[in-house]
């Protein structure tokens, strides 16, 4: 009986406060597979539901595939549960690197390395490489794993306005004194499902001595024509000197991450990288799985011409039917309400038409962008979008926003 008074009364003022501030995050409980159809107990003690799931990083459609399954219960028999070692102790199977060089080949880089998360490459890969004597310049909106890495380095943590050229070229002739200059992006950006403009970034980084670094985490595995990423989309294979991408999303959905791009910077990270070296290694089952996950994508772009189709189909459905709706060619198709009660109502009117849509609000957003964040998948049928589509107009036509412009339902709902 430790835990004293004095903390238990100041946490739950804090989750009072964060309660009454509806920002309370509750999880649903999926009781099948993760798939474009589940079967959801929500609320909590309620009747299980099925449901279309519009908001899963399954852009593939990969998470239960019959064959990724089959190779992780082979990937089991083969070479047991777990490792209960680093990788550089008595946790390296060869499959680790058989993983890590599929991933090489897809990404066409030099090198690849294996972390358990992302989360963990981003937090690794800037202590590795970065001191005190250099300055990583990140757009605003990079993910928070990224931002967490930069600030475990001792580089100088500068930015430059979203996706703005000219202000990062102006950053990058403020710190032509650094040693190194290091340009840190997501490919995909999460919210709004906009790309970074790689190829003008890949050019200032030429003209100012810089290293690019790109998190493809929303982009490895469907985004360009052979679905290798945002540097395929934007015609800089090659060009980027650090990838961090996650294989939680598209690539099958379990987990684990890397660092892939130029062979220096990958072992760097071998010999420093302390989530490497201090966490545990990817267990086989995963990494049997993966292996499969990659055959399957080098062999085919069929799961990620299909994926292309959907979202074409889908975001021309939305823009038809009148929802505002964030512009992009990313599967990521954020349909705009502003205000964060009507997110979160016509999230709760969705799943009552059985489609799983989350609404998204401050702090996830920012202030006055509330939305719903629909994410197509090669796993939906065009039954399934179809479904969805009359779902979201019979509720769209409930809170008498289609053909409504921004300005317009802030005035219905305000901010
Ligand atoms: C999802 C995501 C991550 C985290 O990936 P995990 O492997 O789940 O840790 C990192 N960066 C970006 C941009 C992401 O979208």
């Amino acid at each position: 009986m430790a835990y004293s008074e004095k903390a238990r009364n100041f946490y739950q003022g804090e989750l009072r406060d964060i309660k009454e501030g509806g920002l309370f995050k509750e999880e649903r409980f999926i009781q099948s597979p993760q798939s474009a159809e589940i079967k959801v107990e929500y609320p909590s003690g309620a009747q299980p539901m099925d449901v279309i799931n519009m908001c899963a990083n399954n852009y593939l459609g990969l998470s239960s595939h019959p064959e990724v399954i089959k190779a992780s219960h082979q990937g089991l028999d083969d070479r047991g549960f777990g490792m209960s070692s680093v990788r550089f102790i008595c946790g390296t199977q060869d499959i680790h690197r058989t993983l890590e060089d599929k991933l090489t080949k897809f990404l066409e880089t030099e090198d690849t390395i294996l972390f358990a998360s992302c989360m963990d490459a981003n937090a690794g890969v800037f202590e590795a490489v970065f001191n005190d004597q250099d300055v990583l310049i990140a757009d605003r909106l990079v993910h928070a794993s990224i931002v967490d890495g930069m600030r475990l380095c001792k580089a100088l943590n500068e930015s430059y306005k979203h996706s703005n050229m000219e202000h990062l070229e102006k950053k990058l002739q403020t710190y032509q004194d650094a040693r190194f200059r290091c340009i840190v992006t997501d490919g995909v950006f999460s919210m709004d499902g906009d790309t970074a403009k790689l190829d003008e970034i890949c050019d200032l980084a030429e003209k100012y001595d810089a290293l690019v670094f790109v998190d493809d985490s929303h982009a490895t595995g469907f985004l360009g024509k052979r679905g290798k990423g945002t540097h395929e989309l934007k015609g800089v294979l090659g060009r980027i000197d650090i990838i961090t991408t996650t294989l939680g999303k598209a690539l099958g959905g379990a987990s684990g991450g890397c660092v892939s791009g130029r062979k220096e910077i990958v072992e760097m990270c071998r010999q420093r990288a302390r989530p490497y070296l201090f966490s545990n290694a990817m267990p086989p089952v995963v990494v049997a799985a993966s292996n499969k996950v990659m055959d399957l994508i080098m062999g085919s772009t069929e799961r990620r011409d299909k994926l292309e189709n959907n979202t074409k189909f889908w975001r021309k459905s939305l823009l038809e039917a009148g929802f505002d709706i964030k512009d992009g060619d990313t599967p990521i198709v954020p349909i705009m309400l502003y205000n964060a009660k009507l997110s979160q109502d016509m999230s709760r009117d969705l799943y009552q038409e059985g489609i799983y849509a989350i609404g998204f609000f401050f702090p996830v957003v920012p202030k006055g962008q509330a939305r719903i964040r629909t994410q197509i998948s090669a796993g939906h049928d065009i039954n399934h979008l179809e479904r969805a589509l009359e779902a979201f107009i019979k509720v769209g036509k409930k809170y008498n926003i289609l053909g409504k412009t921004k300005d317009e339902i802030i005035e219905m709902y305000g901010l």
